[in-house]
């Protein structure tokens, strides 16, 4: 989610850990920090609010003396976007100093037991409990140990650079599931979230695995396991322009943030599901449990793909939360004089936390005296201040004007707050428990769509030619449907509709000829028969067409022209499946008309306008 950079050698270090800094800074940009340890011992830092440039201003003209330091830029999840809360953190001493990217689950109770020990904190990041952990076992351990009995003691997710003035020679280097590479320089390391801030320096890098740290002198570097089992690591040699190494080797954001996910389901719902049980903790709901579980009513408002996620939503919370859902599109909700009833919760959908219309609808809402709970990526952001409670969606900042990783954690959320709701009231243990496990499937499952890339590259190819497309589902998928026809007409400005299949009959059939192809989404669900029918009413017409379908489907490669096959999974999970071929469809269209796919015309990423 945000970057982090060490550095260990010869050279000064903060030219080095800025120049690295500069490079990651698509990866988040709230605050940035460093702290360099000069070979006296003494460690400098400075921090600041706002992007890297922020912290150059501040520092010009300043020295920072020193060949070991660290940095940071961030991509807040625990505390507000303050000086205080800017990376890296200290111990009491100040000796220890951390730079943390990931999410640390079991900080609260850490924190407690530190702060029962004496311990003072300074920010109110999760991150703070690790420098303080590490002070508490190096008491009796060396660096080294104390560093690796900390993390056997921390839940979560990190990619962390460790230093400590008292070894102005030693920097240490950690992952659990946020990434993490050596650059292998001459006398020197450089330790990075991703490839962009070494290459300028080094092609030679290792990548860290879950569950490894590193140990890092000038002049040599050792993995360990957690219970300092030796292992031996490939050197890889990257041939990436720094430019390409920002998009992590994908030729562009989109692409890349297509290709995320997985992670990004995975970063949804970690620690999240309680799957033996088939139940659901959201910290950021934990107040309002009472309140989900006595509500009459869920308005849903958003804009674009995050409406149609609240309509996958609607189908969900109405199916097994038991609850009736209205979902609205912001723009219309807010001046709709929408009539607020007692047990009504009102729920806003936004990666940016900052859409106007999103927010003026919260407003109305909120106003009214209707609890407001919001969906949100970006921490702190207007929307997740203003709401009253809600779920963070933990992926790290999406770039590309088109929303595509962010549908997919949103409806993963909205799957997590079903059996939330559906838990405390109807929903039986085995139907939690089976929504919870089969989730836990989904990275894996769209993993297994992505490797289709290739066909579907090719499928666009061979669609080229066409100027409209419908795209057309039934109930969980007639959202996808919507969202296959926008991601089109935004990346590629052809024109694109969603329509419901059985709704094609009553007007936009008139359309189908054989220049004008349809998608449909077709997984053998509730709704296939049907979906199969209105294949065979296009097909009589001459209309060409494109199936999403599941894996196994022999039937509906007879009658469709092209089939991109899904994995089997649950009814209403689907569509975090079938969104992801329909998401590539798109940005292949866009890239064979050679348009920057990143930055649609006319688009902006968080649209604060009405
Ligand atoms: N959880 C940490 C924080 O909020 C690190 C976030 C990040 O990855 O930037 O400070």
């Amino acid at each position: 989610m945000c970057g982090i950079v060490g550095y260990i050698g010869k050279e000064e270090a903060l030219p080095i850990l800025l120049e690295g800094i500069k490079n990651l800074e698509y990866r988040g940009y709230d605050s940035a920090g460093f702290a360099i340890v000069g070979d006296d011992k003494k460690v400098s830092s400075e921090k600041a609010v706002g992007k890297v440039a922020a912290l150059f201003e501040k520092i010009s003209g300043r020295s920072f003396p020193g060949k070991l330091g660290i940095i940071h830029s961030r991509w807040a999840t625990h505390g507000g976007v303050t000086e205080l809360n800017a990376h890296p953190h200290s111990d009491c001493a100040g000796k220890i100093w951390v730079a943390h990217n990931g999410i640390i689950e079991n900080y609260k109770e850490l924190k407690k037991e530190l702060l029962g020990k004496g311990h003072k904190f300074k920010s109110e990041t999760d991150t703070e409990t690790i420098p303080h952990l590490i002070e508490e076992e190096i008491k009796t351990l060396s660096f080294q140990e104390a560093v690796r009995s900390a993390l056997k003691k921390i839940r979560g997710t990190y990619g962390l650079v460790i230093v400590n003035s008292d070894e102005p020679h030693t920097l240490i280097a950690a992952r659990n599931f946020s990434p993490l590479l050596i650059g292998l320089g001459d006398g020197e390391y450089i330790v990075a979230s991703d490839a962009a801030a070494v290459l300028k320096y080094t092609k030679n890098v290792v990548y860290l695995d879950d569950g490894e740290m590193a140990v890092m002198t000038p002049s040599s570097h050792k993995v360990f396991d957690l219970d300092m089992n030796h292992r031996e690591k490939e050197t890889h040699v990257i041939d990436w322009s720094p430019e390409l190494a920002q998009k992590g080797g994908y030729a562009n954001f989109m692409l890349k943030e297509i290709f995320e996910g997985p992670e990004a389901v995975e970063n949804s719902v970690r620690g999240r599901l309680i799957a033996k049980e088939g139940l659901v903790k959201l910290g950021g709901l934990s107040d309002s449990l009472p309140l989900l579980r006595d509500a009459k009513r869920i308005l849903i408002s958003g804009c674009g793909t995050a409406y149609y996620a609240g309509r996958v939503g609607e189908y969900m919370l109405e199916e097994y939360g038991g609850i009736p859902v209205e979902v609205d599109v912001a723009s219309e909700f807010r001046y709709r004089k929408p009539v607020f009833r007692e047990g009504d919760i009102f729920l806003a959908i936004s990666q940016s936390g900052e859409t106007a219309d999103t927010l003026a609808a919260l407003r109305e809402a909120k106003e009214k005296g209707v609890p407001v709970m919001g969906i949100v990526n970006a921490i702190g952001s207007t929307i997740a201040r203003y709401t009253d409670a809600g779920v963070y969606q933990h992926i790290g900042p999406e770039i590309g004007v088109a929303s595509t990783k962010a549908f997919v954690s949103q409806v993963s959320i909205l799957a997590l707050l079903t059996i939330l709701i559906g838990r405390q009231r109807e929903m039986s243990l085995v139907t939690g428990r089976r929504i919870a496990e089969e989730l836990k499937k989904i990275p894996d499952m769209i993993r297994r769509v992505l490797k289709q890339n290739d066909e579907i590259a090719e499928l666009a190819r061979k669609y080229q030619k066409f100027n409209n497309f419908l795209y057309l589902g039934r109930k969980y998928n007639l959202p996808v449907a919507y969202e296959g026809a926008l991601k089109l007409k935004e990346i590629s400005y052809i024109h694109a509709e969603g329509c419901g299949a059985g709704e094609m009959k009553h007007g936009p059939i008139a359309m189908i000829d054989e220049n004008f192809p349809s998608v449909f989404i077709a997984p053998q669900d509730s709704v296939y028969e049907k979906m199969i029918s209105n294949i065979e009413e296009v097909k009589a017409r001459r209309g060409p067409v494109i199936a999403i379908a599941t894996e196994g489907d022999e039937k509906i490669g007879e009658i469709a022209d092209d089939v991109i096959f899904i994995p089997k999974t649950l009814e209403m999970l689907t569509p975090i499946l079938s969104v992801i071929p329909l998401q590539l469809f798109a940005y292949h269209f866009g890239v064979l008309k050679g348009l920057d796919v990143d930055k649609p015309r006319n688009l902006a990423k968080s649209v604060t306008v009405e």
